[in-house]
C-alpha cells in the first residue's frame, strides 16, 4: 500500500497561526494570578497565604527510598561516560514505582502529588539530567499524563498499569519538517475498517529507541490533528536512528518511521481533532517537569560554587571575596531561592486545584530553562579553568571530579523544547493580551466586517471605561500597603505598581499597533518577561513570609532576589520604548539578502551541500531497526 506522508510545505502563516489558536484552551474556569497580573490586577490573595501541602508520610517515605537508591546504585559519570542508562537502573526506577510517580494507585501507580512528583524528579536529575529527562518525558508528556486527563476508563486500565510497572512511554510530536509550527504536520492517520492506518516520520522522540507505548500525533483527513497510543512494537515501525546531542548523553531519542501501522480506533485519545488541544492542556502540568530539573541544576552549581570560592585563593583572598565573584554567587543563591518559590508555589496551586496555573506554569518554564542556564554560565566563570574542563579529566589529575561544563551542556535544550522561549514568549503574550483580543479583537481584525467592528466598538467603550481608571491607582502606593510583609513590603509595593504599568504599556501598545501587535516580538517578550519576574517577585515574598519562623535567612534571599529583579524589571520597562527592534529588524532583511556576505570571508564555513532539513521519503524503511530493549529483570 502506497503511503501518504502529507506534502506539509504549503502551511501559510495565517493558516499556522489558526491551528495554534484553534488548540487554545478559551475558557478561564477558575482564576489565575498570572492572567490578572498582566491586565493590572495584583491579586495577591490568590498565592498568599502560601497554600499548605497535602501531608503525605508514604510520599516522604517515597522521596527518602528514592533518594537511598540515587545515591547509592546510580553512577552519574558512568552514564554520562557511556552515554546510556545502564539496564539495571531501568530496573531500579521501575521496582521503586519512578515510572508510576504520576499514575493514581488504583493504576497500579504512587499517585503522588506534583509537588512531590517535581522533588522527585530534582532530586534524580541532580544525579544525571538524562534520567530526569527520561522520567520526565514518560510521565509529563508520554502516554501517562494525556491519558489521565483525557483518557476513557478502557484506555486507563489497559495501558497505566503497565507504565506504571515500568515500561516506558514517549511522545511524537515533531517530525523533520514540523518543528515549532504543528500546522505543518505531515503523518497521516488514515480510517480503515476498525481503526486508523498511520504514515510518517517523527523526529528527536525522547524515549523512543526503546519505548513501548507512544503518543503518536497525525493528521486525520477532514477531522484534524489528532492523538493516538500506539503499541511502540507494532507492526511498521522502526527506529530508524538514535540521535546523538550537545548534551542529555544518555538521552534515548529516536528518529521513528510508521509505515502503514494499524492502530485500533479505540486508542484514540479525547476525540478526532482534539490532538493539540491534548498537548497543550497536558503540558499544563506537564511543564513543571523541566523547571524541576533546572531547580536541581541551581541547587547543585549553588553547592559547587560556594565550596570552590570559599577554597580557592587568588590575589590574596577565597575567590568569593572578590566583588566580581561575589556578585555571581549572591547571583546563583537568589535565582535558585527562585526558582525554587515558583515551582513549589505553581505545583501547590496545582495540587490544590484552586487555581489555573497555565500562565504561570509558562512562566516558570520560561524563566527556569533561561535563569539556569545563566546560572550555570556563572558558575563556569567562578571554576575559572576548571570549569571548562571534563570531571573525568579533573579527576585524572587528583581533583574533584565536579562536572561544571556537563550541567552547562545538558541545561541548553530546556531553552529550546517543550515550547522554545520565542515560542513560550508569544504564547503567554497571546494570554495577557486575551481580555483585549475578546473585547477588541474585532476592531482590530482586517477581515471583520463594518458590524462587527462597530458592535466590538460599543463592548470595548464599556470594558475600558471601566478597566482603564483601575489602572491609575493602587495599593503599591500607599506607603503602609502590605506591611505584613515586613521588610518585604516595598517589593510587593512595587510589584503591585509594575503590575499596572505592565497593563498601561499593553493597553498603549495594543491602541499604537492594533493587529500589527503580534508582530512586535521584541515588544512582546519584554512584556512577558516582566510578568515573569513579578510572578517570581511575589512567590519569594509569599514563600519566606511563610516560613519565616522556621528559615529567618529566606527573607534575605527573598529581599536579595527583589531587589535584583527589580532591575531587570526596570531596564525591561525601560527597553520597551527605547530599542533597536526596528532597526534590528530592517538590518536582519539585509543579512538574509546576504548584503553582508563579506563579513563570511576569511574563513572556513560549514559544508554547503547537504540539505538543511532533510526530505525524508515516505514508504516502507531501507535501514535496520535500531530499537533498545530492556531485558527482564532477573
Ligand atoms: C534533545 C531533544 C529532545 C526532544 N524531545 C522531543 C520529544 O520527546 N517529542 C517531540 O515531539 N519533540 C521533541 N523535541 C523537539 C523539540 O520540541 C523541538 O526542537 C522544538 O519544538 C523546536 O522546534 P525546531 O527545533 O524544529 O525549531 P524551529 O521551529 O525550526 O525553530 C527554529 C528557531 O526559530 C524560532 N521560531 C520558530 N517559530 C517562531 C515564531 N513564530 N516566532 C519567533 N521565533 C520562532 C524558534 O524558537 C527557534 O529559535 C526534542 C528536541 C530535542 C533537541
Amino acid at each position: 500500500m502506497a503511503t501518504t506522508q502529507r506534502k506539509p510545505a504549503d502551511v501559510s502563516e495565517k493558516q499556522a497561526r489558526q491551528v495554534a489558536e484553534a488548540a487554545r484552551e478559551s475558557e478561564w474556569r477558575k482564576p489565575s494570578f498570572g492572567k490578572e497580573l498582566f491586565l493590572g490586577r495584583f491579586r495577591l490573595d490568590l498565592i498568599d497565604p502560601w497554600p499548605a501541602a497535602e501531608p503525605s508520610a508514604d510520599a516522604d517515605d517515597y522521596l527518602a527510598k528514592l533518594e537511598a537508591y540515587v545515591r547509592s546504585q546510580v553512577d552519574g559519570p558512568r552514564i554520562e561516560r557511556e552515554a546510556s542508562i545502564p539496564d539495571e537502573v531501568f530496573h531500579g526506577l521501575a521496582r521503586l514505582g519512578a515510572f508510576g510517580m504520576k499514575i493514581d494507585k488504583e493504576y497500579g501507580g504512587l499517585g503522588l502529588s506534583n509537588l512531590h512528583y517535581c522533588k522527585a524528579l530534582t532530586l534524580i536529575g541532580s544525579v544525571n539530567s538524562s534520567l530526569g529527562a527520561l522520567l520526565s518525558a514518560h510521565q509529563s508528556i508520554g502516554v501517562p499524563q494525556p491519558l489521565k486527563i483525557f483518557g476513557t476508563p478502557a484506555q486507563k486500565k489497559a495501558f497505566l498499569p503497565r507504565l506504571a510497572a515500568g515500561e516506558v512511554s514517549a511522545f511524537l510530536l515533531t517530525e523533520p519538517d514540523v518543528g515549532s509550527d504543528p500546522a505543518r504536520l505531515g503523518t497521516m492517520a488514515e480510517p480503515v475498517e476498525g481503526g486508523y492506518r498511520l504514515n510518517g516520520v517523527k523526529l528527536w522522540a525522547t524515549n523512543g529507541t526503546m519505548a513501548t507505548l507512544l503518543v503518536v500525533m497525525a493528521r486525520v483527513p477532514g477531522k484534524g490533528i489528532t492523538a493516538f497510543v500506539v503499541e511502540g512494537d507494532a507492526p511498521g515501525i522502526t527506529v530508524e536512528r538514535r540521535n546523538e546531542f550537545l548534551g542529555l548523553r544518555a538521552l534515548e531519542n529516536s528518529v521513528t518511521r510508521f509505515h502503514d501501522v494499524f492502530v485500533p480506533a479505540e486508542n484514540v485519545i479525547g476525540g478526532l481533532g482534539k490532538g493539540l488541544k491534548i498537548a497543550l492542556t497536558t503540558l499544563n502540568t506537564g511543564r513543571l517537569s523541566l523547571p524541576a530539573m533546572c531547580v536541581g541544576a541551581g541547587k547543585w552549581s549553588l553547592n559547587v560554587a560556594r565550596e570552590w570560592s570559599a577554597e580557592r585563593v587568588q590575589w590574596g583572598r577565597p575567590v568569593g571575596q572578590h566583588e566580581a565573584v561575589a556578585k555571581k554567587l549572591a547571583f546563583i543563591a537568589a535565582t535558585t531561592y527562585a526558582m525554587e518559590s515558583m515551582l513549589d508555589l505553581c505545583c501547590l496551586i496545582a495540587d490544590d486545584d484552586s487555581n489555573d496555573i497555565r500562565i504561570e506554569a509558562a512562566l516558570i518554564k520560561l524563566f527556569a530553562s533561561e535563569m539556569a542556564w545563566q546560572v550555570a554560565d556563572e558558575l563556569v566563570q567562578i571554576r575559572g579553568g576548571r570549569g571548562y574542563e571534563k570531571a573525568e579529566s579533573l579527576a585524572a589529575r587528583g581533583e574533584r571530579p565536579v562536572e561544571v561544563e556537563q550541567v552547562l551542556r545538558d541545561l541548553r535544550i530546556n531553552r529550546i523544547f517543550e515550547g522554545s522561549t520565542e515560542i513560550m514568549h508569544l504564547l503567554i503574550a497571546r494570554e495577557a493580551v486575551d481580555a483585549h483580543l475578546s473585547v477588541a479583537g474585532d476592531i482590530i481584525d482586517p477581515e471583520a466586517g463594518l458590524g462587527r467592528k462597530a458592535r466590538a466598538g460599543a463592548q470595548a467603550g464599556a470594558f475600558y471605561a471601566r478597566w482603564l481608571p483601575t489602572l491609575a491607582v493602587g495599593r503599591g502606593q500607599v506607603p503602609t500597603g502590605y506591611s505584613e510583609f515586613g521588610p518585604l513590603a516595598t517589593h510587593l509595593r512595587y510589584v503591585e505598581r509594575a503590575s499596572r504599568k505592565l497593563a498601561r504599556s499593553t493597553f498603549y501598545a495594543m491602541s499604537r499597533w492594533q493587529g500589527k501587535l503580534e508582530r512586535k516580538q521584541g515588544f512582546l517578550g519584554r512584556i512577558v518577561d516582566i510578568g515573569a519576574e513579578l510572578f517570581a517577585m511575589s512567590a519569594v515574598c509569599v514563600r519566606a513570609r511563610a516560613e519565616r519562623r522556621d528559615r529567618p535567612e529566606g527573607m534575605e534571599l527573598a529581599d536579595l532576589f527583589c531587589q535584583q529583579a527589580r532591575l531587570r524589571t526596570a531596564a525591561l520597562f525601560g527597553a520597551l520604548w527605547e530599542n533597536t527592534d526596528s532597526l534590528d529588524a530592517k538590518a536582519a532583511q539585509r543579512v538574509l539578502d546576504g548584503r553582508y556576505a563579506f563579513l563570511e570571508e576569511g574563513i572556513v564555513t560549514a559544508p554547503a551541500d547537504g540539505a538543511w532539513v532533510a526530505a525524508w521519503q515516505p514508504g516502507p524503511t531501507t535501514v535496520d531497526d535500531v530499537r533498545r530493549r530492556i531485558p527482564p529483570a532477573t
